[in-house]
């Protein structure tokens, strides 16, 4: 009970079985009572058309933001609650590691992403045409959806999109130094954002560049492949030279 406080009133409410049947797990979005992938898509839509209308535009924009599926997974899990945040971990009860390693407050998306002193570095750098600065945004939706419409200054050499990269970049950083004491300054973190970005768009672009098609292929043959008879004598002349009934 001390560990889960806020879960007091529903364990209160549980009443063991009759029967002595002994505890077991249930998946309450299928009949049957077990989980299967169907029934966890079924449930993951439900809970995004149930989301604050807010979130609800946020979802729709991140699977439509030309990005890579594991960056659009993971704004998603920012923006579901679903990252191992310090306030994320409080709302469980687990108290122990709720602030942030860098500064001490409480770890919430917004402060690990937007609002740190560590961030703030980061976002500091003139990367958009307009003033757009994520950290002077108030929400992590509002923050992402902003970054869509800003455009990025052509000294980066970046195509695409740069802010999931970078907010990646700075979940990553965070765990290299909570897990390994490994500290990446904000210039690093920047550097391979953009490095990873654009790594992701020459290996985009190269997949999806249009092959020679067949008729190409035979056309060059065909203008390449000599037109004339070889002077050397071939390998028929010299068949015909050994076996010449006159030799
Ligand atoms: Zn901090």
């Amino acid at each position: 009970m001390s560990i889960l406080p806020q879960h007091f009133p529903e364990i209160l409410r549980i009443k063991p079985s009759v029967t002595r049947v002994t505890d077991s797990y249930m998946w309450l979005a299928s009949k049957s009572g077990t989980y299967s992938a169907k029934s966890g898509y079924y449930a993951a839509t439900t809970m995004e058309t149930e989301a604050p209308i807010e979130n609800q535009r946020t979802f729709k924009t991140i699977w439509n933001r030309k990005t890579s599926p594991k960056l659009q997974l993971f704004l998603w899990k920012v923006v579901q609650g679903a990252l191992v945040l310090g306030e994320n971990l409080a709302k469980r009860g687990l108290m122990a590691n709720v602030a942030c390693r860098y500064c001490g407050e409480i770890e919430t998306s917004e402060h690990i992403f937007l609002h740190c002193y560590h961030t703030r570095q980061i976002w500091s750098n003139t990367i958009w045409t307009s003033n757009f600065n994520p950290a002077n945004c108030d929400s992590f939706s509002e923050a992402f959806l902003a970054s869509g419409s800003s455009i990025m200054l052509p000294p980066w050499g970046l195509v695409g999109d740069i802010f999931p990269w970078i907010v990646w970049g700075i979940w990553t950083a965070r765990n290299l130094y909570i897990f390994e004491n490994r500290v990446l300054t904000p210039v690093e973190i920047l550097t391979k954002a953009i490095r990873s970005e654009k790594e992701w768009h020459q290996a985009r672009a190269s997949i999806t560049q249009p092959r020679p098609s067949l008729t190409h292929s035979r056309l060059w043959l065909d203008l390449h492949l000599p037109t004339e008879r070889p002077t050397a004598p071939g390998y028929g002349d010299i068949l015909e030279y050994i076996f010449s009934p006159s030799s």
